[in-house]
C-alpha cells in the first residue's frame, strides 16, 4: 500500500477484490444454484459501482439492489448483469424500471398491474413474486399466492420468471426456518419458472433444497458468516485501517475521552488513532473491552470512542509511534467481533462506515 495514495492518509478502507472472488465461488461450490449478489448499501459499505464492475464478468443472474437509486447507479457504472430490486417500489419510479428494464418482486396485485399498464406496447417485462413466508416485510401470503401467480400470469405485458421468498432466522431459528423452506417447496414445486429462491447467507450455508434454484448472498460474499463455523472457509474483504497519530504517557489518576468513564490507574503509554465514530467505528464499543491491532499485537479501548480519534493502551507494545497502521478490524479482528462488543450486527458495522472513509480497492 502507497501512502501517496491515500489523502489525507487517516482512516481508510482496504478492498481485497480477491478474496471477493474466493468468496463467490465459495457460494457456487456449496450451494450449486445460480447466485444473485447482494449489492444493497453500497455493497454493504464496499463500494456498489466497485464491487458491480468486480463482479459483472462472473455470470450471476442478477445483482440484487434495494432502490431504484442503487440501481440508476449500476446503471451509470455500466453494469450488464440483470438488476433486481429486492424490495417494494414506489408508483412513481415505475416508468424507469420498465424502461430500464430492472426487475421488480411483486408483493401486490395492484403493482403488476400497474407495471403491466405501464409496458403497454413494449417487449414483456420480467417480474418475480415475492411470497411471505415469515418475514412480514412483503410479499403474498401463503393463502394468496396461487391465485396471484395465475393472475400475473394471464397479465399480457409481464413474463413472470421466478418467485422469492426471505428467511428471517436462517442463523437463530432452525425449526422455523424448516418449516419455511418445506412451505416454499411444495408451494412452489410445481411451477414452471426459471427461478425459484428462498437463501440469504445463512439459508445457503445451513440448509438445502432440491426446489430452489436460485441463492441470494450477502454478507457471505463480503466474506464474513452469519454462522461461526463457517467463518474460516471465507475471507474478509474489507479491512478498515487507520493511523496513530499521538502517543504519550499520562499518569495514573488521569482521565480518558468523554465522560472520563476511564481514570488510569497507573502511568500508561496511550496513543491516538485517527478514527471515531464519525468513520462508522461504533461508539456503542466505548467501555465494552473492545481492541485494535497494531503491530500485530491487541491493544485495549481507553475511554469513549469521539467522532474523529480514539485513545488506546499500548503500554505493552515495545515499539509504538505516530504513523504506525492501526487494524481497526479486518482479518485478525473480524467486523463479528467488533459487532458483537457494540451489541450490533456485522451487517449493520459493515453498511455504516461512512463516505469519508477512503476506499481503496486491491
Ligand atoms: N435477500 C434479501 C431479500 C435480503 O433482504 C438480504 C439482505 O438482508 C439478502 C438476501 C442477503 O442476506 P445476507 O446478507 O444475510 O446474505
Amino acid at each position: 500500500l502507497k501512502t501517496e495514495t491515500i489523502s489525507p492518509p487517516r482512516t481508510w478502507a482496504e478492498i481485497n477484490l480477491s478474496a471477493l472472488k474466493h468468496n463467490l465461488s465459495f457460494v457456487r461450490q456449496h450451494s450449486e444454484q445460480q447466485v444473485m449478489a447482494v449489492l444493497k448499501a453500497g455493497a454493504y459499505g464496499h463500494g456498489i459501482e466497485q464491487i458491480a464492475k468486480a463482479l459483472d464478468s462472473e455470470h450471476l443472474a442478477y445483482f440484487g439492489v434495494a432502490s431504484v437509486i442503487e440501481a440508476r447507479k449500476l446503471k451509470n457504472a455500466k453494469i450488464q448483469t440483470p438488476i433486481y430490486l429486492l424490495g417494494p417500489t414506489f408508483p412513481e419510479e415505475r416508468q424507469e424500471i420498465v424502461e430500464q428494464r430492472w426487475v421488480a418482486s411483486i408483493s401486490t396485485l395492484e403493482e403488476a398491474q400497474h407495471f403491466n399498464s405501464l409496458n403497454r406496447g413494449c417487449e414483456k417485462l420480467v417480474v418475480h413474486i415475492t411470497f411471505d413466508t415469515g418475514m412480514g416485510r412483503g410479499g403474498f401470503l401463503p393463502s394468496a399466492l396461487h391465485s396471484a401467480i395465475d393472475q400475473i400470469q394471464a397479465l399480457p405485458n409481464l413474463h413472470l420468471a421466478g418467485i422469492g421468498s426471505h428467511l428471517p432466522s436462517a442463523d437463530e431459528d432452525r425449526e422455523f426456518t424448516l418449516r419455511q423452506f418445506s412451505q416454499f417447496e411444495s408451494a412452489v414445486s410445481n411451477c414452471k419458472l426459471e427461478y425459484l429462491h428462498l437463501s440469504n447467507s445463512a439459508g445457503l450455508l445451513d440448509y438445502q433444497s432440491k426446489v430452489t434454484n436460485l441463492v441470494r448472498p450477502g454478507l457471505m460474499l463480503y466474506g464474513i458468516s452469519p454462522i461461526a463455523r463457517y467463518q474460516e472457509l471465507l475471507q474478509p474483504v474489507m479491512q478498515l485501517k487507520s493511523r496513530v497519530s499521538l502517543v504519550r504517557t499520562l499518569p495514573a489518576g488521569h482521565g480518558i475521552s468523554y465522560g472520563r468513564e476511564t481514570i488510569l490507574k497507573q502511568d500508561t503509554r496511550v496513543a491516538t488513532i485517527g478514527a471515531g465514530y464519525g468513520d462508522g467505528l461504533p461508539r456503542a464499543l466505548s467501555g465494552n473491552n473492545a481492541e485494535v491491532l497494531i503491530r500485530g499485537k491487541r491493544c485495549p479501548l481507553l475511554g469513549r470512542v469521539t467522532m474523529d480519534q480514539i485513545m488506546v493502551d499500548v503500554s505493552k507494545l515495545p515499539v509504538c509511534e505516530p504513523g504506525d497502521e492501526v487494524e481497526l478490524f479486518g482479518k485478525q479482528i473480524l467486523v463479528s467481533e467488533i459487532a458483537k462488543k457494540a451489541r450490533m450486527i456485522p451487517w449493520e458495522v459493515l453498511t455504516g462506515i461512512t463516505p469519508r472513509v477512503t476506499r481503496i480497492y486491491q
